[in-house]
């Protein structure tokens, strides 16, 4: 099933995703939140009971989890094609050619504040930056509570997937030699449109697609992950405890800004579209 948080009326529901009806069915009895939602999914998973249906809309499309409780973590060079656009582009600090592809996934946050919905504008913070660039991004929404997992058992602690625009500041990512400075600012993380429970898609084999101002630019499969699913899961969890609704964006493909020449960074009125089979579309404008 496709879950979705919303905003009807400035009211925040949390409801089931009825695309061919273009609707959205809310939960009856009400979930708090979709972590709420996402610790006692054993309650509806077989028959979820819900209201009238809403017409989508009439509905503002919030991100699925509009405050996470803690960073999303975010997996960098994670397709073979983008580490080498990255380390080739003059962007990548301490780039060493020949060596383009990490033996261990290099991993970095965002923090809650960065986050936004689909259609919400994305802040160019021209003050700070000349150089915001997109990312494309599978995202895994963790179900299962679990520290150590061990990469067989990692589907386990998985209730589904969304898309996340891991939004970054190139200059910035450069020249503070770390990534957080680059991807951490106020909008830099859009996230939607919902989210599609592990069950229905198999994450391993989705098409992940990006357009801007309708132009393709990425377009790639996540079977091509260097560090798949089960490894992220079990290399992040390591000596940490994963809870759910925690957010692991699983890296972005080649064919950002970055790896054309020369760059093509974001203007304002931009429209990154990120499309990904089995979940859906999240299109932000940038301003
Ligand atoms: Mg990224």
């Amino acid at each position: 099933m496709k879950v979705a948080c919303f905003a009807l009326d400035g009211v925040r529901g949390i409801g089931l995703v009825d695309e061919a009806a273009a609707a959205v069915r809310p939960f009856e009895p009400p979930f708090a939140d979709m972590v709420a939602l996402i610790e006692r999914f054993d309650e509806v998973r077989d028959g979820p009971r819900t209201g009238a249906p809403i017409p989508l809309a009439q509905v503002k499309l919030l991100a699925p989890i509009p405050e996470p409780r803690r960073n999303i973590f975010c997996v960098g060079k994670n397709y073979r094609d983008h580490a080498r656009e990255f380390a080739g582009s003059g962007f990548e600090a301490g780039a060493v050619k020949g060596q383009e592809i990490d033996a261990y996934p290099a991993v970095f946050t965002k923090p809650p504040s960065s986050v936004i919905g689909p259609g919400d504008t994305v802040d160019l913070h021209a003050n700070v930056t000349q150089a915001v660039d997109y990312e494309a991004e599978l995202t895994i929404v963790i179900g299962k509570a679990g520290r150590d997992i061990p990469a067989e058992r990692a589907f386990e602690h998985i209730f589904g997937y969304t898309i996340i625009n891991d939004v970054t500041a190139r200059d910035r990512q450069k020249n503070h030699k770390q990534w957080f400075m680059g991807k951490a600012l106020d909008t830099f993380c859009p996230m939607g449109p919902w989210i599609t429970t592990a069950d229905e898609i198999d994450a391993e084999t989705l098409q992940v697609i990006c357009r801007v101002n309708g132009e393709l630019r990425q377009n790639a499969n996540t079977r091509d992950l260097i560090f798949g699913i089960p490894s992220l899961i079990a290399t992040i969890s390591g000596g940490l405890t994963l809870v759910p609704g925690d957010l692991i964006a699983t890296g972005t493909p080649a064919g950002v800004g970055i790896g054309f020449n020369p760059p093509k960074f974001l203007e304002a009125g931009d429209e990154v579209a990120i499309t990904i089979s089995g979940i859906g579309t999240l299109m932000n404008r940038f301003a």
